[in-house]
């Protein structure tokens, strides 16, 4: 899995490349976010990219400041889930021995995840194990694997890596084995936590991992009522503007959207995200969209203004804006400049 395939979370993707640049990488780590919007396909990817042996660097304009090559021996063997020092834990049933653990279940687990590139739910791993889905949890027996794992030498001489999906669906047991190596963990070793609900974790674990969380889905954020209520209306107005790309009008649009707190510009450029998302596919499909925005005139005509001609440059500048604002650039010169790139994208459909 390379960092390119997965959508919507380009500034998780280059946090996370900036932190290994670095040489911060924390040894126990915890990806939150649901595994439908990339969060375990961002553990893989991450993983990939730190065992890299020729990672490739884009320039300060590039959306993806970085990723793996996908082509070194490395990275074929975490893509096909086969590196001998990468070890994945997740729920799994009982089969009626107290010695059941993932490792019984890790066929079945690597075609699943291979099958659905990593953003199968455990609901759907657990149908696809046609297993009863109540009793799925990580055991001690689970906890243990993983301490000894990381207590070995490592077979290539880097990183000893384990991934724990659903770590929430740990029993005490589990926990309190894994404490201990949380708390010392051994040199060049990483626990990553790919967890969809952080609440439902023991604090104690909670407390002694590096917590990243993926952005909410483009998606999900078109269809929230209380995104569209709030950015809705914003949103047609501004991008009404951008048809009519008068300066003074828009100038002072500009300022209006950058008068909005940064976390608010975001959500807002999530929120066209996800819009222009819905566009897209309904245009694609043929089929309507109900977009909701709070202007019936502007829902009924701007999907057909999105077509494969133009998406991906306004995702792209969409992205790239996201990108800006969170690494504190000027708000409005970032607005401004996406301004221009979106107006020019929607004339070419
Ligand atoms: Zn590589």
């Amino acid at each position: 899995m390379q960092f390119k395939d997965i959508v919507g979370q380009q500034d998780v993707a280059n946090r996370l490349t900036e932190i290994i640049d670095s040489g911060r990488v924390s040894h126990a780590q915890l990806l939150l976010g649901d595994t439908r919007e990339g969060s375990l396909q961002m553990a893989f990817a991450y993983l990939q990219y730190l065992c890299c042996t020729d990672r490739r660097h884009y320039g300060p304009d590039a959306g993806l400041r970085a990723d793996s090559c996908g082509q070194c021996p490395s990275c074929k063997k975490i893509a096909s889930l086969q590196h001998p020092d990468l070890h994945v834990i997740f729920p799994n049933p009982p089969n009626g021995s107290t010695s059941v653990s993932a490792a019984d279940y890790m066929k079945e687990f690597q075609d699943f995840v291979l099958e659905r590139q990593a953003l199968g739910t455990l609901d759907e791993f657990n149908l696809w194990l046609d297993r009863d889905v109540k009793t799925s949890i990580i055991r001690e027996s689970d906890a243990a694997t993983v301490v000894q794992s990381l207590g070995m030498k490592a077979y290539e001489g880097g990183w000893k890596m384990v991934v724990i999906w659903m770590p929430e669906k740990m029993n005490g047991a589990a926990a309190n084995e894994l404490l201990k190596t949380l708390e010392e963990p051994p040199a060049q070793s990483l626990i990553l936590m790919v967890c969809e609900n952080d609440e439902r974790l023991l604090s104690t674990i909670r407390s002694r991992v590096q917590t990243v969380r993926l952005r909410s889905h483009p998606v999900s954020a078109a269809a929230d009522e209380g995104m569209r209520e709030q950015y809705g209306p914003l949103l047609v107005e501004w991008l009404r503007m951008l048809f009519k790309l008068k300066m003074k009008e828009l100038s002072t649009q500009v300022d209006k959207l950058a008068g909005l707190g940064r976390e608010q510009q975001k959500q807002l450029l999530n929120y066209a995200l996800g819009v222009m998302h819905e566009c897209f596919m309904a245009t694609a499909t043929g089929q309507g969209c109900v977009l909701g925005t709070g202007d019936a005139k502007f829902d009924a005509m701007f999907p057909a203004m999105i077509t494969p001609n133009n998406i991906e440059l306004i995702q792209g500048a969409l992205d790239d804006a996201i990108f800006a604002i969170e690494r504190n650039a000027n708000g409005k010169i970032a607005l401004m400049e996406l301004s221009f790139r979106l107006s020019k994208a929607l004339k070419k459909r």
